[in-house]
């Protein structure tokens, strides 16, 4: 790299110091000009994800609040903290799969619905009756009906 103070010479690198192997990674450069020496740092940096909510506002992406639609969801049903984590894990993991920088908390939703539906079906209809505000009961019905139907 070109030396940011008299950007003629080579800023070369000299000395180079991990943190146990990890970041932050510290290298000594020195000008082949004109002699500067400086540490440049590099540390890891992910994008944020953001939410986008249905006014538009965004807000940083928190697993913790779909924990808790969970937890809301699955209120005594015969299902153990450590697979309410693990469910949100993996939601977690298809959400960074499917979306760079932004998520529309209307996909987070759908995806939660998804998961869960697989998961334990009362919890599903709890949450989708809640999720998706229904309007009405023929709406409800829509939900829950291919659901009742498959257990005919
Ligand atoms: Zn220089």
């Amino acid at each position: 790299m070109k030396c940011p103070f008299c950007r003629r010479g080579i800023f070369s690198v000299t000395d180079t110091r991990t943190n146990n192997g990890g970041f932050p990674i510290r290298r000594r450069r020195r000008c082949s000009r004109c002699g500067r020496r400086v540490w440049s740092v590099e540390v890891m940096e992910e994008n944020p994800l953001h939410v986008i909510k249905k006014d538009q506002s965004r807000e940083p992406f928190d697993r913790t609040k779909i924990l808790r639609g969970l937890e809301k969801a699955c209120y005594k049903r015969p299902v153990s903290q450590e697979q309410l984590e693990e469910l949100v894990s993996r939601i977690e993991e298809e959400i960074y799969r499917q979306y760079d920088r932004e998520v529309p908390s209307r996909a987070i939703g759908e995806l939660v619905m998804r998961y869960l539906k697989e998961f334990d079906q009362v919890a599903y209809v709890r949450f989708a009756s809640v999720y998706r505000e229904f309007k009405d009961v023929s709406e409800f019905v829509e939900e829950v009906e291919p659901m009742l139907n498959r257990k005919r």
